[in-house]
């Protein structure tokens, strides 16, 4: 058997992947899930417009805010969070039942929902995804050129909050080198101590 078949030596089925925003976790996700089609990534809700060349049900389900706050109430997410004015929530049922079928599942959320995953689920493998520094991160976010200003001040302002909590994660990894970065992840999922 390959590393990409081994079972994971934590008991955990659901991993956490955080950071902040420009931090280059969407990249290191969509990495991870090229190296490993046996990774099921669990495509959230949310109330944000959808950027130039996003898909709706492959990048996020773009939905209202009153289908949003409908589906909240009703008990239908996992974690939910508030982030620069829009709502992002994890679909809870589709996430149950790949956890239940056996598949490593990945979330690629923010600080609030990642807590709030740790919370429920203490089994969780949570990974914390560090810029290289804030000045770095800064010139991440404005390069993306899709956000307006206010949005990108909202951002770095929300960047600063969630790199303080990194410390609460399992493990913490800077994004300097991509490859590095990336290949730490693996590590993280497949060689865990
Ligand atoms: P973006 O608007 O740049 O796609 O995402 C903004 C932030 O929301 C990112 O940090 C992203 O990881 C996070 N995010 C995406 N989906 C979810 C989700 O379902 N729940 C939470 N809590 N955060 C999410």
């Amino acid at each position: 058997h390959c590393a990409t078949t081994k079972e994971t030596p934590f008991s955990g089925k659901l991993i956490v992947l955080t950071g902040p925003s420009g931090v280059g976790k969407g990249t290191l996700m969509r990495s991870l899930l090229q190296r490993h089609p046996e990774l099921y990534y669990s495509v959230s809700a949310t109330t944000r417009a959808p950027r130039p060349g996003e898909v709706d049900g492959t990048n996020y389900y773009f939905i209202s805010r009153s289908k949003f706050e409908q589906l909240l109430a009703q008990g239908e997410f996992l974690e939910s969070a508030e982030f620069a004015g829009n709502y992002y929530g994890t679909p809870r049922e589709a996430v149950l039942s790949q956890v239940q079928s056996g598949k490593l599942v990945v979330l690629e959320i923010e600080l609030e929902g990642a807590r709030q995953v740790r919370a429920s689920f203490p089994q969780a493998l949570s990974i914390f995804i560090l810029p290289p520094s804030f000045e770095e991160l800064e010139r991440r976010i404005r390069g993306r050129g899709q956000d307006s200003e206010e949005a990108i001040a909202r951002r770095l302002q929300r960047a600063k909050q969630e790199i303080a909590a990194a410390d609460e994660f399992d493990i913490q990894i800077v994004n300097d080198d991509f490859e590095t970065a990336l290949n730490a992840i693996e590590t993280a999922l497949y060689n865990r101590e």
